[in-house]
């Protein structure tokens, strides 16, 4: 059995947003992928943390909002290929509704992404040495996905917070951390805001 490299997590956001370096040695995961016409900005993020583009083995937005997928596409250019959980290929070409001419968004091609199925993540993320998988968590959206590492590391993006959900969307957010609960999660790494323990969710699963 291939010895596997410890996991190490590093935060590259800006503009109030967290993008996630989860790495295993040199084999790393993007997760969430800058606003849109900030490559420069994530280039010079990545290069203050001594992280080579090049290492990125794969690019995942979290859900298809411009703050965490605006980049997805110049990534690719850039040699990161984007992988896509198919519950989220239709929210792709919705993301430019949401863009200005003034953002200087790059769309999103639809062709060449990786994209698999919640069941094929664990195989693929293991590919890359990083040891866990890709769950459907919907509340915040319906593509909302989240990586979920098997030391119980938890990536929800905008996943809502349980003490903040609406009443419209409050059974599918619960219903979102209780899974994250049931398989392993007791450390969440959201889209904004600190790392935090699971159960400072106060709600989290428990109803
Ligand atoms: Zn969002």
């Amino acid at each position: 059995m291939p010895q596997l490299a410890p996991i190490t997590i590093v935060n590259v956001g800006y503009r109030s947003t967290n993008y996630w370096v989860v790495s295993a040695g040199a084999s790393r995961l993007l997760v969430d992928l800058g606003w849109p016409g900030t490559m420069g900005r994530m280039r010079a993020a990545l290069g203050r943390m001594d992280i080579p583009l090049s290492e990125l083995r794969y690019a995942l937005a979290t859900h298809y909002h411009i703050d965490h997928a605006g980049l997805a596409q110049e990534l690719k250019r850039a040699g990161v290929p984007l992988l896509v959980l198919d519950v989220q290929v239709y929210a792709i070409p919705i993301m430019k509704r949401w863009t200005k001419p003034h953002d200087h968004y790059v769309e999103i091609t639809t062709d060449d992404n990786i994209t698999i199925s919640f069941g094929q993540s664990r195989s693929v993320l293991e590919r890359i040495g990083l040891p866990g998988e890709i769950v459907h968590t919907p509340g915040h959206s319906d593509d909302s996905v989240s990586l979920l590492l098997d030391d119980g590391a938890a990536f929800t993006g905008d996943l809502t917070h349980s003490a903040l959900t609406g009443e419209n969307d409050k059974a599918t957010v619960l219903a979102s951390w209780r899974l994250l609960r049931e398989r392993g999660a007791t450390r969440v790494y959201p889209g904004h805001g600190p790392a935090r323990p699971i159960d400072a969710d106060p709600d989290s699963g428990k109803r």
